[in-house]
């Protein structure tokens, strides 16, 4: 059933999830010749806008993603939290990379922190939590402040609440409603860094440029390309990605989130298996962008190169610049060194991802000090 040959352009791309990281896949797909389908819940959504069909179903309506497997050569996702079964049902027709098996892993951050630990990758101590009273021994055992999340369906800081100390308790183990949870013992970081990593069918590992990641409320907000750290902390970046990569035995793209701590050393947070925010720049500022990496590698093409062509940093756009209307878009074209990138969405709400802005220059620091200029340009008065 799973071919092996790769995936040539002219064939159809199937993609699990509508979302602008599935835009983005489909714009590159298409740019190299394919056909993409997108399959989401929401019609007129940012990936199904540029696809060539989008399908509009429930993910757990089993029947159309076995239709939708059908109609394509090979499926690729951009939300990992599509239920088993028809995860299950797509598998059984058509190629699925990552695998089923690499998604059981990173979507359930239990299995992930597993997975990490048991095979030497270095992670912040924690404690599995299942009872109000596990939580009680695990902040006793890890400390206070220390960080309590469900195992999963948590991104952008949704799912997490912070115990500062023993009286919190009760509160947080509320706040879990009976969902499996996972204890963290908080890291102080100096900055947070990423690195997005691919494997190919071919089983080529190709990382790009390690970037530095703001976040705010919980939420990404600027990426630096590349980070200002030590090349010996860059270069022991780039390894962790990639042997992260080798065992999970990946076929994709994947995100691996970082804690730099101040003595150097480096934590792994989390593990996204697609495209990360926080690649968003390779859009404009490498050779080869995460989304055509993506495309490369479930297809079973040569993997490209990754190069950082110029200094780059990527702002977010939220839903909340649109408080009191459209933001000003003429004002950020004014600047002839920043991209602007908009996902299709037609409801902004606060917190919602609506785009990005990218500006490339001599350091990545003046980049960022572009496109922050550039995003502050564009808010209504
Ligand atoms: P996450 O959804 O796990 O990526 O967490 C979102 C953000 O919360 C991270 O990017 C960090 O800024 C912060 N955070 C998460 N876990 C920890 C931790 N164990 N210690 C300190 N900060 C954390």
């Amino acid at each position: 059933m799973i071919s092996s040959g790769p995936v040539l352009p002219g064939r159809t791309i199937g993609i699990l999830g509508g979302g602008q990281l599935g835009r983005m896949f489909a714009i590159a797909a298409r740019r190299m010749g394919y056909r993409v389908h997108a399959l989401d819940p929401v019609q007129d959504g940012p990936a199904g806008q540029v696809a060539d069909v989008e399908w509009v179903a429930p993910y757990e309506d089993v029947d159309t993603a076995r239709r939708f497997a059908a109609a394509v050569d090979v499926v690729t996702f951009e939300f990992e939290n599509v239920p088993t079964e028809t995860l299950s049902a797509v598998a059984e027709r058509v190629p699925v990379y990552p695998s089923p098996e690499v998604l059981h892993t990173c979507r359930h951050r239990l299995h992930e922190k597993r997975f990490l630990s048991g095979n030497g990758f270095p992670v912040a101590d924690f404690e599995e939590i299942t009872s109000e009273a596990t939580l009680v021994s695990g902040v006793a055992r890890l400390g206070t402040p220390s960080i309590l999340k469900t195992a999963e369906l948590g991104y952008d800081g949704k799912g997490q609440v912070r115990i500062n100390d023993a009286s919190d308790v009760p509160r947080a183990y509320a706040e879990l409603r009976g969902r499996l949870g996972v204890l963290e013992a908080f890291v102080p970081f100096s900055c947070e860094l990423s690195v997005i990593v691919a494997r190919s069918r071919l089983g080529e590992v190709v990382p790009f440029e390690v970037v530095e990641n703001r976040h705010s409320r919980h939420i990404l907000d600027v990426s630096l390309a590349p980070a200002r750290i030590p090349p010996k902390t860059r270069a022991a970046a780039l390894e962790l990605a990639s042997a992260i990569a080798e065992k999970l035995g990946l076929v994709g793209v994947l995100g691996v989130e970082l804690f730099h701590l101040p003595n150097g050393e480096i934590l792994v947070n989390e593990l996204a298996p697609r495209p990360h925010n926080s690649g968003h720049y390779t859009f404009d500022a490498c050779m080869t962008s995460q989304f055509e990496q993506q495309l490369r590698a479930v297809c079973g093409l040569p993997l490209g190169d990754p190069t950082l062509l110029r200094p780059a940093a990527m702002a977010n756009l939220l839903g909340d610049l649109w408080q009191n209307g459209e933001p000003l878009w003429e004002k950020a074209a004014a600047f002839p060194d920043v991209k602007i990138h908009l996902y299709g969405k037609t409801e902004a709400r606060p917190g919602r991802k609506m785009g990005h802005l990218v500006a490339m220059a001599e350091t990545a620091e003046i980049a960022a000090e572009r496109v922050l200029a550039a995003r502050s340009a564009l808010v209504r008065p």
